[in-house]
């Protein structure tokens, strides 16, 4: 069987990444610091474990907010890339919009 291979890019292009195999989750999501670090309404996150993810091209930026929870961006287009929380180490979550 072959494996499940996912593409990501940012907006400009500068950051790019794969992802293997199934993503673990799939939602979206609707809460005021996720809005307002999106600019927009909702965003559908997509959950996978963190060696599954694997940035081919480019250097994320990030902004931390609150303690623990990091968010990942393309520092040249701004467009939105990931989040984590270090309380929930083996998830990585990645914005539909990067896919
Ligand atoms: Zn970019």
């Amino acid at each position: 069987m072959t494996e499940r291979i996912e593409t990501a890019g940012c907006f400009c292009g500068a950051i790019r990444a794969e992802c293997r195999g199934e993503p673990f989750w799939i939602n979206y999501d609707h809460d005021d610091d996720c809005r307002r670090a999106i600019g927009g309404p909702l965003t559908v996150w997509i959950g996978y474990r963190p060696e599954q993810f694997n940035i081919v091209q480019g250097m994320v930026k990030t902004y931390s907010k609150t303690p623990g929870v990091v968010r990942s961006f393309c520092g040249r287009c701004g467009s939105s890339i990931g989040y984590h929380d270090d309380g929930i180490p083996d998830e990585q979550y990645l914005t539909i919009g990067f896919f």
